[in-house]
């Protein structure tokens, strides 16, 4: 059995990730994490999970829980999410990252941190969303500059960064297949008079609310047509069975910096 700790234990990830490790028979829970202060410590995880006790209590001492575990997965916030990089590396224990909004410092931190210790990170752990990365980019090489490109995603009210960790991965995706700089094409707002849209663009738009799991669009649109790719999360199940598989997959193997492309072998 593979000994799963899980940092950001009380979240709505944290959660589904306990359920999800208790249902997977290669996997046992052996460390539950929060943030020092949350109302949780000390409660069950299971119980926490409405899954019923499984004697594996909250804890708020990373360093100490991470010692009982094979590989830590962490759906939390950017700065605790950095802080265990830490941790994890003194103790030489992988970890799989879906926390999203890591900012540049944090992921060259990450890519130091990499040498030496396995690390997955991925905006989004969902088979779906994965396999829709290969699709859009095949779409933006077949359709070209001719196609205005824009990036629409959705989520629920609680969630505290937008674009989301996907949508801006599939900027990505979409301005390296096309020879573009993201960093200079992404357009993140318009208002008022903005003028016409500047060609070679991507565009990205942001809907909050209610309790939208996850919904991400790529809208190619040309002259007398246009192509929508959609892929909608209807459960974070979705996240938490590829998170999994993520870590079980990371216990074999080397340092280096993966993401769920790896995993899944959708690489090249
Ligand atoms: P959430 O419900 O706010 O959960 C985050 C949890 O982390 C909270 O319980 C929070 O506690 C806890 N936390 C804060 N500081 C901590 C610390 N130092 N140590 C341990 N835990 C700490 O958010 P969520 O919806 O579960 O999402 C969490 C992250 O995962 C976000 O960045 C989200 O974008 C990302 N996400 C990624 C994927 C993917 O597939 N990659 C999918 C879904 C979500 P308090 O509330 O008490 O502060």
């Amino acid at each position: 059995m593979i000994k799963i700790g899980i940092s950001g234990s009380a979240g709505r990830m944290g959660r589904t990730l306990i359920a999800a490790v208790v249902q997977n028979p290669q996997t046992e829970i052996t460390a539950a994490i929060e943030r020092q202060g949350s109302r949780w410590i000390g409660t069950d995880a299971g119980d926490l999970a409405g899954i019923g006790s499984l004697g594996v209590c909250l804890v708020d001492d990373p360093r100490a829980a991470v010692t009982r575990c094979d590989v830590l997965i962490d759906f939390s916030l950017p700065v605790a999410t950095m802080a265990n990089v830490a941790i994890c590396r003194e103790a030489g224990k992988p970890i799989v990252i879906g926390t999203t909004g890591l900012n540049d410092a944090d992921r060259r931190e990450l890519t130091r941190a990499a040498q030496v210790l396995p690390v997955v990170l991925a905006p989004n752990f969902s088979a779906g969303v994965n396999l829709a990365f290969k699709l859009i980019e095949l779409a933006a090489q077949v359709l070209g500059d001719e196609f205005d490109i824009e990036v629409i995603e959705a989520h629920h009210r609680h969630k505290v960064d937008a674009p989301s960790g996907t949508a801006l991965r599939m900027g990505e995706i979409l301005a390296s297949a096309l020879g573009r700089d993201l960093g200079s094409c992404a357009v993140h707002s318009r208002e008022g008079h903005t003028g016409e849209r500047a060609s070679k663009s991507i565009g990205f738009a942001t809907v909050r609310g209610g309790d939208i799991v996850g919904e991400h669009t790529v809208l190619y649109a040309g002259l007398g047509e246009r192509l929508e790719i959609t892929h909608r999360a209807s459960s974070r199940m979705t996240f938490a069975s590829g998170a999994i598989r993520a870590a079980v997959w990371l216990v074999q193997q080397e340092a280096g910096l993966y993401d769920m492309q790896d995993v899944l072998g959708l690489r090249g």
